[in-house]
């Protein structure tokens, strides 16, 4: 389905954080020309392996208008956002304004600037806890916490501006719970206060956190822990190339699932994580954590049939394996860079 000329040009938000860094890669070894557009507020430097970087914050509509006229790019992809459910409950406003504000600058600096083709990172969160499972696209968006909401109105803008110009065209992909890293260990989640399972999980197991917490074990689930749909980043990022290819070909703006259709509880991701450590490491059962829906899992028809997504690292097993090599490479450079600053401050 991809057609791809040496010289197509994407511009990516928050292409130095997790999602967008492994995406920046894809695109630059599929052959397309890269700027990343990010503020650096929780992405990294060392994540864009290539392509040029552009520090620059969402809010500031000149540096965003000139970097994208200067530029001038085939498609955006918009990953720059807030992303933990547990914050947006406490901190609302926070998700609202970078999320579904600054999306809203971003639609208005593609529109002056004559860009019409966008893929947007949305989440499963928009479905809040779905009456049916596995959810499909058209279930209805009742999202039960302010990340969901913010991310629901952004799908909104993206869906009304569509309709209101033949001009422009775009793809939502809902993630569902996006973890590994790649395989060959070049790039990882590297965020200083993680939050996600399987992060804290590996963490944990490295001595870096000292317990892992289970939040809640009263959900109407089989183990009474939460269940969601892991996907790898790997085949999310082959995902982002096919919604490009989709869109290239001319096709319609479409919103898909990301995910491949099965769940696994927070238990059994835990018992994973001690398989592929091999280590023990301290687990604590908690309350739940506020806005936490009890189960997501995709249904990933459309994306398979549409997209001609092949997912190739559908195994839980694999995705611990590569998050725990990355983590074991994360831990080892902090202390190799912690023994050359004391050997530094030695030499003084
Ligand atoms: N979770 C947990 N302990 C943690 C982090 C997460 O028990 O330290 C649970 C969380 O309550 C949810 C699941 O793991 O049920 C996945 O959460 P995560 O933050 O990884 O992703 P989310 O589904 O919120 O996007």
């Amino acid at each position: 389905m991809n057609s791809i000329s040496q010289q197509t040009r994407i511009v990516v938000t928050g292409g130095a954080g997790y999602i967008g860094s492994h995406v920046v890669l894809a695109l630059v070894e599929a052959g397309y020309d890269v700027l990343t557009y990010d503020n650096l507020s929780t992405g990294n430097r060392d994540a864009i392996l290539s392509g040029e970087l552009v520090v620059g914050d969402l809010a500031d509509k000149d540096l965003l208008a000139k970097t994208l006229a200067e530029f001038s790019p085939d498609a955006v992809m918009h990953f720059a956002a807030s992303i933990e459910v547990g914050e947006s409950v406490t901190n609302p406003l926070k998700y609202y304004r970078n999320n579904s504000v600054n999306a809203l600058n971003l639609l208005e600096a593609l529109r002056v600037a004559g860009i019409g083709r966008m893929i947007f990172s949305s989440t499963a969160a928009v479905y809040g806890n779905p009456a049916q499972l596995p959810v499909t696209e058209n279930a209805p968006l009742q999202p039960i916490n302010p990340y969901g909401a913010s991310k629901m109105m952004t799908e909104r803008f993206l869906a009304d501006l569509a309709q209101a110009n033949a001009d422009f065209r775009y793809v939502a992909l809902r993630y569902f719970n996006v973890a590994g890293a790649d395989p060959e260990t070049r790039l990882g989640q590297d965020y200083t206060n993680p939050t996600h399972l399987i992060t804290r999980a590996l963490k944990t197991a490295l001595g870096i956190f000292p317990k892992l917490q289970v939040f809640g074990t009263d959900y109407p689930t089989e183990d009474g822990t939460c269940i969601r749909d892991y996907i790898h980043v790997a085949d999310l990022a082959q995902a982002h190339l096919d919604a490009l290819g989709y869109l290239s070909s001319g096709a319609q703006s479409a919103i898909f699932n990301c995910g491949y259709g099965h769940g696994f509880s927070v238990r059994d991701v835990v018992a994973m994580a001690k398989k592929v450590t091999g280590i023990d490491f301290p687990v604590v059962e908690t309350g739940r954590r506020e806005g936490d829906p009890a189960e997501l899992i995709a249904a990933c028809e459309k994306i398979r049939k549409e997209l001609g997504w092949q997912p190739r690292f559908d195994d839980l097993e694999v995705i611990l394996r590569t998050a725990w090599e990355w983590e074991k490479n994360l831990e080892r450079e902090t202390r190799d860079e912690g023994r050359e600053n004391q050997d530094q401050s030695q030499d003084k």
